[in-house]
């Protein structure tokens, strides 16, 4: 981790949230806390955040989610003011300054929409400026979705060029199958390839995957690792999870900047 200089990091739902939907106050602070004090070592950063809808939830006292495409995204469109209002709040605490960018599908697909987007954080994280990102919830339909958090962070961090996307989740990594049912279960500390078995394992319904979602990671890996970014999956409850991570400790997770991707 000698050699890192520029990061993604990925907070899932789950890590900032509580099962309310309302904020998860202290993890939110400590989160700030890592990230300010990597930022501080010159480390360049870009945080994606999910919970916009979470948040929306909370303070709508929705205890379902919505089915309706126009409810879900007002919701997020609550939740997402929510959001960036409390990392305003703790970011410049700690003297940072913060910017959003909301992102669809379109923005990464179409080269020149990519290019004004990859320009736009370049130039914010050149100003010493924490961009927060997430998915544009409150406009993004199907067709112009890039659907979930994992895949955006990895998108994200091919946009900027980053060596590192750290995926911080209510899990602890990879197992060889689910911990939840098998006593047995390992933890997979290494990738350095992504066979059709090992996706075969992540998509199995009667593995992790079923609950921690980690199909989508394993798709981010892909991306991430095809454009040159290492990437961690890791419990976000772990204290000091990311400035651990940077101090080379084998947390969750590691797949190798240079995973062969077999067919
Ligand atoms: N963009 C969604 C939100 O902020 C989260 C999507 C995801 O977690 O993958 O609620």
């Amino acid at each position: 981790m000698k050699n890192i200089k520029k990061i993604v990091v990925k907070v899932g739902t789950s890590t900032i949230t509580h099962p309310t939907g309302l904020l998860d106050l202290n993890r939110m602070e400590s989160i700030v806390r890592q990230l300010v004090n990597i930022h501080n070592q010159d480390i360049q950063i870009v945080l994606v955040s999910s919970g916009a809808i979470g948040a929306g939830m909370g303070k709508l006292g929705l205890k379902k989610r919505p089915k309706t495409i126009p409810e879900k995204q007002s919701i997020a469109a609550v939740g997402q003011g929510i959001l960036l209002h409390m990392y305003e709040k703790l970011f410049s605490e700690y003297g940072k300054t913060i910017a959003q960018i909301l992102l669809t599908k379109d923005d990464i697909d179409h080269q020149t929409r990519f290019f004004n987007a990859r320009n736009t954080c370049l130039t914010l994280i050149d100003k010493h400026v924490i961009p927060i990102v997430n998915e544009n919830d409150a406009v993004a339909v199907d067709e112009i979705k890039v659907g979930d958090n994992d895949t955006l962070s990895a998108l994200v961090a091919k946009l900027i060029g980053a060596d590192l996307l750290i995926i911080l989740s209510d899990i602890d990594g990879l197992y060889d199958c689910n911990p939840k049912e098998y006593d047995e279960a390992c933890l997979i500390h290494y990738v350095d390839r992504i066979t059709p078995q090992l996706e075969a394992m992540a998509g199995n319904p009667g593995s992790i995957l079923g609950t921690g979602g980690m199909v989508t990671k394993i798709n981010a890996a892909k991306i991430a690792t095809s454009a040159g970014a290492s990437m961690i999956i890791a419990n976000g409850s772990i204290y000091n999870v990311i400035n651990s991570i940077l101090e080379g400790e084998e947390i969750g997770t590691l797949f190798d900047a240079d995973c062969k991707i077999l067919k």
